[in-house]
């Protein structure tokens, strides 16, 4: 009975000049997400978006439909004449095919609003006369206008009128593309893939930045950081994943740098590495999984001596979080049990018995005095590989992406 999905925004409808800017850039990535239903057609209309279904069931449309950023929420609806007739039996429809919470009665009411002034009736009396309707067609319901277990909603429009009783939540967020592109500096581990997706609900369009050292660190620690990548381009459109080349980069701290400050060190190389790649491709600022407190390389002291070698912004998205809620999160958005397999990182792979967990800025320098920074960053830059991932959609999709 649906032959429609109506796709609500919220934030960009606040954005004054540049709302037509976000909702043509929301339209196109519902429309790369709908594009293995060739039928299925987006729309707009008065600050929402209208699916035609053109006969594909709602089921898979919708699935798709919620991984994409800038949808706060949506509604299967019914386009019927506007007329009372065919509004009232499209309400009976909503009201028989309801999902009833367990426990609730038969209770009902009705919401309408009428949008094309030319229909004889005003929105209270629309309400009343279907309200009636229903009634006289479902016996055992009855009117509750304070807490109904289904509520219909009906819209008259000049075009028909539109009817229907549900509501999903949408991912939420602004549109993937409508906030720049950014550099994810993605481990294999629970913290970053986050990171990233957050990011991308905030309209930001993610390249992906991993050091790898092999063989120090196995295929299968890269392989999981693909996986990972994966999973976030199914959310957000297409990601690019730069692997970097560091094992050269860390056998010369391990040999030129005081251990105590092994991580600190690299951690820097890391950052200027990112910044090198970041402005080859335009990318406006890294993003890192980084929660303050939570290990050694995470204090105050630490991200500042880290932060002190680049003059790009670094978002930390999850800089405030608590790990339970981080971890809660990557079981929502599908990348935890990727996460959680157990190969190593480069990062665990030197991990000085006793690191320095508030370095200052003049001991980082020191540290650094014998490595040849500049080379070894222009190198690890210059033989990075790029590989992209593309969303999968329908069935794949559906997987969550979890090989
Ligand atoms: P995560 O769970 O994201 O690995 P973490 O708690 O293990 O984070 P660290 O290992 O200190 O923390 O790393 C902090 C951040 O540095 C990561 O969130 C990630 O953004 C970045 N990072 C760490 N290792 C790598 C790597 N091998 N490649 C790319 N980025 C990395
Ligand atoms: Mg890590």
């Amino acid at each position: 009975m649906f032959d429609h999905i109506i796709a609500r925004y919220g934030e960009i409808g606040l954005k004054g000049h540049n709302r037509s800017e976000f909702e043509k850039i929301l339209a196109a990535n519902m429309c790369r997400c709908l594009a293995p239903w060739p039928g299925v057609k987006v729309s707009r209309i008065e600050g929402r978006m209208l699916v035609h279904l053109n006969g594909t069931p709602v089921e898979p449309v919708r699935d798709a439909l919620e991984r994409v950023f800038g949808i706060v929420s949506l509604s299967p609806v019914e386009r019927v004449p506007a007329d009372l007739e065919a509004i009232g039996q499209a309400a009976v429809r909503v009201v028989n095919g309801a999902e009833l919470a367990p426990g609730s009665g038969h209770t009902f009411k009705v919401e309408a609003k009428r949008a094309d002034k030319r229909f004889p009736f005003p929105s209270p009396d629309i309400a009343r006369r279907v309200g009636a309707y229903v009634l006289r067609r479902l016996k055992d319901w009855s009117v509750d206008v304070h807490q109904p277990a289904v509520t219909v909603f009906v819209e008259v429009r000049e075009d028909g009128a539109f009817v229907y009783g549900t509501r999903w939540p949408g991912a939420g967020g602004l549109p993937v593309g409508s906030s720049g592109r950014v550099g994810l500096l993605l481990s294999g581990g629970i913290d970053s893939p986050v990171a990233g997706w957050l990011a991308m609900k905030r309209g930001a369009e993610v390249e992906a930045i991993h050091f790898h050292s092999y063989p120090f660190t196995s295929e299968r620690a890269l392989q999981k950081v693909q996986v990972l990548a994966q999973i976030l381009a199914d959310w957000g459109g297409r990601v690019h994943l730069h692997v970097v080349h560091f094992t050269d980069v860390q056998t010369a701290i391990r040999k030129h740098c005081p251990e105590a400050l092994g991580i600190t060190v690299m951690r820097r190389m890391m950052f200027r590495i990112a910044a090198v790649i970041a402005e080859r491709r335009g990318l406006l600022a890294l993003v890192t999984g980084e929660s303050l407190g939570q290990v050694a390389s995470q204090t105050l002291e630490s991200l500042r001596v880290i932060n002190d070698v680049i003059r790009l912004p670094v978002l930390r998205p999850l800089i405030a979080e608590d790990k339970v809620d981080i971890m809660r999160r990557a079981r929502e958005i599908g990348t935890y049990e990727t996460s959680i397999l157990p190969y190593e990182d480069c990062c665990t792979l030197f991990v000085p018995k006793n690191p320095r967990t508030r370095p200052s800025l003049a001991e980082a320098e020191k540290a650094e005095r014998d490595l040849a920074v500049e080379d070894l960053v222009r190198q690890a830059a210059d033989r990075t590989e790029m590989q992209t991932f593309h969303a999968r959609r329908g069935v794949d999709a559906g997987l969550n992406g979890v090989s």
